[in-house]
């Protein structure tokens, strides 16, 4: 999920990737290393920390000798940030060092089989199993001990890997993550993302899943899995490195928009087996959950909102009662917590001060905790019982879009898991809708294409639109509190959500002519209901922009813009729709100038109380 480089060539490696990981290090990491080929020995030098101590350490590469070698930032997913979780990871033996971005899924499968034939693991990883499977395979030919191993992971990675034999070659290989080959006089490149390749070469080689790259002082060679050479055409990078580094997006937001369907998959797979929630991090047992009188959720900002949707889908698969509260104020209301009840905490940073505050309090009364952070070791995935990681990758956006999404993922996850335990669903039904949420990042990667072009459209309507409303009923009501809340954060402009049964009791007041409401009916069971909401708003003049769901395109007959999204089961509907309105605030955003992925008065990840 973090940064990759490698090189070999005539010049010093070190510096090198020294220089290829400072282009890295705006995507955020939390360690650093290096492992450089001489003389057939491999020296790593890797450490937690910023990319400075690395370069401290080695005297900004100089005192590595070596003209081969691979580079790494890490963002922690299996094993906190430590100086041996850091990559690169040697195999026993000495013979082979690997980079990895990603996370391999079975790796504990795979170390039950290496530890039987005699490895002897030293790191928490997932990548630490690629390095001693290679080592396993290797018997002399580099590229076939590549496949062997490749065929036996499973998940996603972009791998760098070095060999102690191969003083003039290294190899690559990459499935769902990305990587690509430079190609330069000076000598042959790997990384992660072009802004780490820019300033030495534009010339780049993109690879598509399980083609392995043999990079040489030389050239470059790729094979098939069958171990056959392919040809491939070498491209010309026209970014420069500001737009290399979003992606070739305008902000960040909108890259971490569009990573979505990515950061999805990630949170899911890895939970997913034959068909049912495997929760390896989770030690609740059945008999834990049956002793729960009830759910608190405990978040601040979008983390609440994700909450507010946790909610919903936790009673209704689990018929365990479940409460939301805002973190910032748990802590201080002298709060109903004993030790059955769960504490739900959601944070993306696993730092937010209000939040692992409302966690010690839940702690100091008793409760049994459980945390959704995207931060491996971070201070709130330290002080819960349980931790589930979303794995939504460093997000540099103010504004939460994947890091929210994933969050979603988890909460649904944990409700499968949990009414597979209690025995408060059936098993077929479990396994229906477990399939559904394996379906979903494929849903929102179809609906991303015609979504953007349209929500931009709306948005140049909308752009001027002052104190707007948001209005949903259940799930479509926890979905508008997220969307209100995007667009008050980016674009400065003030808008309520609401409840859409709740506005007749009093907020209809603020309706007049020419007022923009968002109506989220993409709850097919209150279609009708919500039918009528925008019937009473149009009646007093307002302008209504609808989201339903692809069942409903009668929805054009009632408002006056619709926007259909593609159906999903009802309890997951929520993630569907974030992705129109997250849009809509991003556009709305930029047509009024603002500052997009640094918002005003606000801070990524909020430390204070
Ligand atoms: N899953 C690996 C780890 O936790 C790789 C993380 C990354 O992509 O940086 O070490």
């Amino acid at each position: 999920m973090c940064g990759i480089v490698g090189f070999v060539g005539r010049a010093q490696a070190a510096p090198i990737l020294l220089d290829g990981l400072r282009r890295l290090e705006y995507r955020g990491y939390d360690s650093a290393g290096i492992a450089v080929e001489q003389a057939g020995e491999i020296r790593i030098v890797k450490t937690k920390g910023r990319i400075q101590c690395l370069a401290d350490l080695t005297g900004e590469g100089q005192k590595v000798p070596g003209t081969l070698g691979i580079g790494h930032t890490r963002w922690a997913t299996h094993g906190e940030p430590s100086d041996v979780n850091a990559h690169p990871h040697r195999s026993m033996s000495g013979k082979i060092a690997v980079v990895h971005n990603g996370i391999i899924e079975n790796y504990v499968e795979l170390r039950e089989y290496l530890q039987k034939k005699g490895y002897v693991f030293v790191s928490d990883t997932d990548t630490e199993v690629v390095a001693h499977l290679i080592d396993y395979y290797y018997k002399g030919d580099l590229l076939k001990a590549m496949i062997k191993a490749v065929n036996r992971l499973e998940g996603s990675y972009a791998l760098g890997v070095v060999c102690a034999d191969c003083p003039d070659q290294f190899a690559a290989v990459r499935k769902a993550s990305p990587l690509i080959v430079g190609l330069s006089e000076e000598g042959n490149f790997i990384a992660s993302d072009v802004t780490a390749l820019i300033s030495h070469t534009k010339r780049v080689m993109y690879l598509e899943d399980d083609e392995i790259v043999l990079v040489g002082r030389e050239g470059v060679r790729v094979y098939n899995m069958n171990e056959e050479e392919i040809e491939k055409e070498i491209s010309e990078v026209t970014w420069n490195i500001d737009a290399a580094e979003k992606g070739g997006y305008e902000h960040f937001m909108l890259k971490e928009i569009m990573e979505q369907p990515t950061a999805i998959r990630e949170t899911i797979r890895p939970r997913l087996k034959e068909g049912r929630v495997v929760l390896d991090d989770v030690c609740l047992t059945a008999e834990d959950l049956k002793g729960l009188r009830r759910i608190i959720i405990t978040a601040c900002g979008s983390a609440y909102h994700a909450g507010v949707v946790g909610k919903y889908v936790l009673e209704e698969l689990t018929r365990i009662p479940v409460e939301v509260d805002l973190a910032s104020e748990f802590r201080y209301r002298n709060p109903i917590v004993d030790d059955k009840t769960l504490v739900l905490i959601i944070s993306q940073s696993g730092e937010t001060a209000d939040t692992l505050a409302a966690l010690k309090e839940a702690r100091r009364r008793g409760a049994r905790t459980l945390s959704i952070v995207n931060v491996v070791g971070s201070a709130i995935a330290k002080e819960s019982d349980d931790v589930i990681y979303t794995w939504a990758g460093p997000e540099i956006a103010v504004a939460t879009t994947k890091a929210y999404s994933t969050q979603l993922i988890v909460l649904y996850l944990f409700a499968l898991y949990a009414a597979g335990l209690l025995g408060t669903r059936e098993e077929a039904e479990l396994r229906r809708l477990a399939a559904e949420l394996e379906s979903l990042p494929d849903k929102i990667e179809a609906l991303l294409p015609a979504c953007k072009p349209e929500m931009q459209r709306l948005a140049a309507i909308h752009y001027g639109a002052e104190n707007l409303f948001f209005i949903g009923r259940n799930l479509d009501y926890a979905a508008a509190l997220e969307g209100s809340l995007k667009l008050k954060e980016i674009s400065y402009i003030h808008s309520e959500a609401y409840a859409a049964g709740e506005l007749k009791h009093g907020t209809i007041s603020l309706i007049d002519q020419g007022r923009l409401v968002i109506a989220l009916c993409c709850q097919n069971a209150l279609f009708d209901k919500m039918r009528s909401n925008i019937r009473e708003v149009k009646a007093r003049g307002a302008v209504v922009m609808a989201l339903a769901s692809e069942s409903h395109p009668d929805i054009r007959e009632t408002a006056d813009q619709a926007v259909l999204v593609p159906e999903t089961d009802p309890l997951f509907m929520a993630s569907m729709e974030v992705v129109p309105l997250q849009l809509f605030a991003y556009y709305v955003a930029s047509a009024n100038g603002c500052d997009i992925d640094k918002p005003r008065n606000l801070a990524k990840s909020v430390t204070v109380e």
